[in-house]
């Protein structure tokens, strides 16, 4: 778990779920597609998908396979 910002806020600490039942699972510590930000693994409550994420969009991000959410970051 290298990622130094783990747990920074509140919305990037490890099973922390947002309004859409995304769970954040774990930090990558990889550099995520927005300006200063590291990619979590998210995992959704409805149907289990497990995908990337940019810590900036956990607190609103949407399933990309059940809730038509974009698609999920490489990680
Ligand atoms: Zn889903």
């Amino acid at each position: 778990m290298a990622d130094p910002t783990a747990g920074a806020t509140k919305t990037t600490t490890l099973g922390y779920v947002n309004r859409n039942g995304q769970l954040v699972v774990q930090a990558t510590g990889l550099s995520g597609t927005d300006h200063g930000q590291y990619v979590y693994l998210l995992r959704c409550s409805k149907c289990q998908t497990e995908y990337g994420a940019n810590g900036s969009d956990i607190f609103q991000r949407l399933c990309p396979k059940c809730q038509g959410g974009r698609s999920g970051l490489a990680f």
